[in-house]
């Protein structure tokens, strides 16, 4: 059975940057694989592009640059905001403003979101709203460890069931 359109897949890989020497993101050795399925917009399209045709125990090795994975690095979307909208009864948190700290924050129109503090001076934050990837290139390595046929209920829900998936 090859990788195709409502497959459910699990594969093994290594995530690193910009080539297969490159620093080390993340990795499914020593645990479950990764498991989605395939063609439902769950993953990175180029990632699935990749994947196309495959079947158990194959192995992969390619790369996606940023503009196809995270996206670019924008530096609009590096903020200053005043540090006092982080007092709470007129005191920062102690440890709250460290530099690469992960905040959930609100904008003007309520919808949540993340940023990472980039900087800190006496009265501003500069707050960087950009995803932790973005503006790096991504190289995969791994291998396939099954490939079987979605459940409808998988299929309803959007996710895998069972080993590696959802458990409900
Ligand atoms: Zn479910």
């Amino acid at each position: 059975m090859v990788i195709e359109k409502n497959k459910a897949v699990f594969v093994h890989y290594t995530l690193t940057e910009g080539t297969a020497d490159g620093q080390l993101v993340e990795t499914t050795e020593n645990r479950e694989p990764l498991a989605f399925i395939y063609g439902i917009g769950m993953m990175i399209p180029d990632f699935e592009k990749n994947l196309t045709g495959l079947k158990s125990g194959d192995q992969f090795a390619f790369g996606i640059e940023a503009a196809n994975a995270y996206g670019t690095y924008d530096e609009g979307a590096l903020v200053e905001v005043p540090k006092s909208i982080f007092e709470v009864e007129g005191k920062v948190e102690e440890g709250l403003l460290e530099i690469g700290n992960v905040l959930p924050l609100q904008d003007n129109e309520g919808n949540h979101m993340q940023g990472m503090v980039a900087a800190v001076s006496d009265s501003t934050v500069k707050i960087d709203f950009n995803h932790p990837m973005a503006g790096v290139d991504l190289f995969f390595t791994g291998h396939v460890a099954n490939v079987r046929d979605a459940e409808q209920a998988e299929l309803d829900h959007g996710h895998i069931h069972g080993d590696g998936g959802h458990h409900h």
